[in-house]
């Protein structure tokens, strides 16, 4: 089942890719975003609360397959999803090679960034029964 059902949409959302001034941590693998990276930035007002998430360039690319298999995910929740959807079926090599990355914190950032990972997606969708 997707998590991504359970969400509120944001009220308000800022969503830039600003280059980093300082070090940040990454919201989904909490690897450290190193100054002069560039990376994800989402803020806004959901559920209530004003939040800020910043993702580094790997965990952005990664998080492809789940906005073209289920549309979104849960912010602070793109390993646990990716796992999920594997033990629910999704298999393959690209999928494994972006779990591992990910729990790997991408080797502190040194990985290069994930490619092609909305065509392996996609790929994957017509391989799986719905
Ligand atoms: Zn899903
Ligand atoms: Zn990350």
């Amino acid at each position: 089942m997707c998590a991504i059902e359970q969400c509120a949409p944001w009220d308000v959302v800022h969503d830039t890719q600003p280059r980093a001034h300082q070090a940040h941590q990454c919201t989904e693998c909490s690897r450290t975003i190193r100054r002069g990276e560039t990376y994800r930035k989402i803020h806004g007002l959901c559920d209530g609360y004003w939040a800020t998430h910043k993702i580094c360039a790997h965990c952005d690319a990664a998080a492809q397959w789940m906005m073209v298999v289920c549309d979104g995910y849960p912010l602070n929740s793109l390993y646990d999803e990716l796992l999920e959807h594997w033990r629910d079926g999704f298999r393959s090599a690209g999928l494994f090679r972006l779990i591992v990355g990910m729990r790997r914190r991408w080797h502190d950032g040194r990985d290069p960034v994930p490619t092609g990972v909305g065509a392996l997606a996609r790929q994957m969708l017509g391989q799986v029964a719905a």
